[in-house]
């Protein structure tokens, strides 16, 4: 066990500055990811800023409909809310896929956000990985990558993002709030989680000592259904091969849509929104075929490693499923329910 110092924040100025003052500090949320990799040596803070206690846990209606999720809001709490049941069952569908309920009981929403990769070799210290040793390579390029990424990987790194709740965040067009030194910023979630590129190291555009401090949730249109849908190894306690999270509002009366959001999880380095499939069935007639091509045309950017190209077909009966189940869903009036 390496020696590290603890301080437990009261506001969020005192949890910046005692991030500042300590070099080497993490934050620490629930700890259910954190703790794990200081136990295997893959982090070793100097420091922990404990921002568990910070009065961030509240889920509230913003007054232009949008929902707010603090972000030491337990995830368990979030999936259960009648708000976000009601108008977001992606996410409640999405944070009731992940990890167990008691792992769920603790794991906070902004810890959730920026869990770790789930790479083998970057938990395995004794293997390169760019990621955890910038410049000492990347083990499972050539090694065991079957679960590794399909889509934006780069020479550097082909690890997936592990967040079930990050997917159905980005087809949710959801705002993530953050506070640091200079002040609080959003940004989309979208835009929240980089491609490796030659920085595998960077998760997150999230700044040295800046807080994730909410999750914005802009109002869900009026009739629209949302899904997420997760393909895994085993029915608990797995991490996605793939995911997708939809959210559909289609016109009932012309079949057409209106717009679609559609966003796969377990295919690259953050959760991967599927923007040509989109423009394609935007003002479309949801027909079997026509998100069938959709999907595919989607997927054609995909560049499988050696022993993962089975996550394309994977990905390809998940969304074109769950597209088929919102459109009936949506032609039908009946609302998704998580
Ligand atoms: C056995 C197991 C199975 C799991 N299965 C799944 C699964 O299927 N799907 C899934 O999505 N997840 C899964 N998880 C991961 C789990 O969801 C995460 O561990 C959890 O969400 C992390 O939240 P936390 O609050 O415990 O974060 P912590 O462990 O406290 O922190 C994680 C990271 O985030 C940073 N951090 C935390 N909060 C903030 C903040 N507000 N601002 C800035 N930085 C912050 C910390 O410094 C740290 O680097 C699993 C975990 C385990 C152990
Ligand atoms: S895929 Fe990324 S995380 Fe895994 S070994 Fe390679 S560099 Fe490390």
């Amino acid at each position: 066990m390496k020696p590290f110092s603890y301080v437990r924040a009261t506001s969020l100025r005192e949890a910046t500055a005692a991030h500042a003052r300590l070099p080497g500090s993490r934050y620490l949320a629930g700890g259910t990811n954190l703790v794990d990799l200081m136990k295997l040596g893959v982090e070793n803070p100097a420091a922990l800023v404990d921002i568990s206690g910070l009065p961030l846990a509240d889920i509230e209606l913003l007054p232009a409909g949008t929902l707010r999720i603090g972000a030491t809001a337990r995830n368990s709490d979030v999936a259960a809310h009648p708000l976000v049941r009601a108008h977001h069952p992606a996410l409640a569908q999405a944070l009731l896929a992940g990890a167990s309920a008691q792992l769920r009981n603790a794991a906070t929403t902004g810890g959730n956000l920026l869990q770790r990769t789930r790479c083998p070799y970057f938990q395995d210290v004794s293997a390169p990985c760019n990621k955890r040793d910038p410049g000492s390579g990347c083990a499972a390029r050539d090694g065991v990558h079957r679960d590794h990424a399909v889509l934006g990987h780069s020479e550097h790194c082909v690890a997936t993002h592990p967040s079930d709740m990050a997917v159905a965040l980005a087809a949710l067009d959801a705002d993530i709030e953050l506070y640091g030194e200079t002040g609080t910023r959003t940004v989309p979630a979208t835009a929240f989680h980089r491609l490796p590129g030659e920085r595998p190291e960077q998760d997150t555009v999230i700044g040295d000592g800046e807080i994730v401090t909410a999750v914005l949730l802009p109002a869900a249109a009026p009739g629209a259904v949302s899904l997420y849908r997760k393909a895994r190894e085993r029915a608990s306690y797995a991490f996605a091969l793939v995911s997708v999270a939809v959210v559909l509002d289609l016109d009932p009366a012309a079949r057409r849509v209106r717009r679609v959001a559609l966003a796969f999880g377990g295919l690259a380095h953050r959760p991967w929104r599927a923007a040509t499939a989109e423009e394609r069935l935007t003002g479309a007639e949801p027909t079997a075929e026509a998100v069938r091509e959709a999907v595919d045309a989607e997927l054609a950017q995909a560049r499988p490693l050696r022993d993962n190209a089975h996550k394309i077909t994977l990905a390809r009966n998940l969304a074109c499923d769950a597209l088929a189940t919102l459109a009936r869903r949506a032609q039908d009036g009946r609302p998704s329910t998580p």
